[in-house]
């Protein structure tokens, strides 16, 4: 039976004020666990102080990572560990682990994905934007179209600089899906602008299931079409996603094995 020790509860009563009080919560929740742990006689004073700053630093890095997961917006939670390389052998797996290596963050150069429907695009952009996060970057995805109809608001709002200025603030962008909906004239010029404001400032990371060639159908004007290519694959790395669909392969791959069970 452990006698209750008044003295001490007045202790942790008052470390309990402090920790909360500093915003501390990763050390209030282990501090009393470590100094047990560390109580031993003749123990370093200084071991349990280091062991309690660094349960709270690692749980705000923890914390910040959780926060910054759901301040991107991903649609759904997709990783590069559950992307099957071989599956899709035009995509070279070392060009991804490095690209999740976040390098090209620190210099503000783009990746473009390029390729047909269901071949991987947004999932790869997902899992690289999440490798980043990892890596301490503040990372946003959109949808294109989205992102359009935003900055249409935003300008119909007078709120352009301020809508923005809201985007600053991300190292990286995910731009999903452009060339799905064409762009209006207007929603386009915006769009351009909004790439221009990124421009060896920021990364952008864009997926598309349209070559180059057939751009200027969605964003209409050809010199700031071609502007804007010149710039996005000038400063970029291009990764092209080949073949069929992989959902499409794997409903065919159930279909057949569905059959062979039948029969
Ligand atoms: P895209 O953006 O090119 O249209 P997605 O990235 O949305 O394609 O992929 C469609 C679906 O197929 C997603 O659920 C994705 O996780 C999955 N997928 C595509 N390629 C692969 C792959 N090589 N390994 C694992 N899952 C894949
Ligand atoms: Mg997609």
């Amino acid at each position: 039976m452990t006698i209750p020790n008044p003295a001490a509860a007045v202790r942790y009563t008052a470390i309990d004020g402090y920790l909360k009080a500093l915003k501390m919560p990763g050390a209030l929740r282990e501090y009393r666990t470590l100094a047990r742990e560390i109580a031993t006689p003749g123990a370093d004073p200084l071991a349990l102080l280091e062991a309690v700053l660094a349960q709270e630093l690692e749980s705000r890095h923890r914390s910040q990572i959780i926060r910054r997961m759901q301040d991107a917006r991903f649609p759904y939670a997709k990783t590069l560990d559950t992307f099957d390389f071989t599956a899709a052998p035009k995509i070279s797996q070392t060009a991804i682990l490095d690209l999740a290596r976040a390098q090209f963050v620190d210099l503000a150069t783009n990746v473009v994905f390029i390729g047909p429907s269901g071949t991987g695009k947004t999932h790869l952009a997902i899992g690289i934007g999440r490798a980043a996060i990892h890596q301490g970057h503040r990372v946003r995805f959109t949808g294109a179209t989205n992102l359009m109809n935003e900055l249409l608001s935003a300008q119909a709002a007078h709120e352009l600089p301020r809508f923005l200025k809201t985007w600053s603030r991300y190292s990286v962008v995910i731009v999903d899906e452009i060339g799905f909906v064409p762009f209006s004239a207007d929603g386009a010029r915006l769009l351009f602008q909004f790439f221009a404001d990124m421009y060896e400032r920021r990364s952008l990371i864009v997926t598309t299931n349209l070559e180059f060639s057939h751009w200027v159908d969605v964003f209409g004007d050809p010199v700031m079409t071609s502007a804007l290519l010149d710039r996005l694959t000038h400063r970029a790395q291009m990764i092209v996603t080949e073949g069929e669909s992989y959902r499409l392969r794997q409903a065919l791959a159930q279909r057949s094995r569905g059959h062979e069970s039948a029969s």
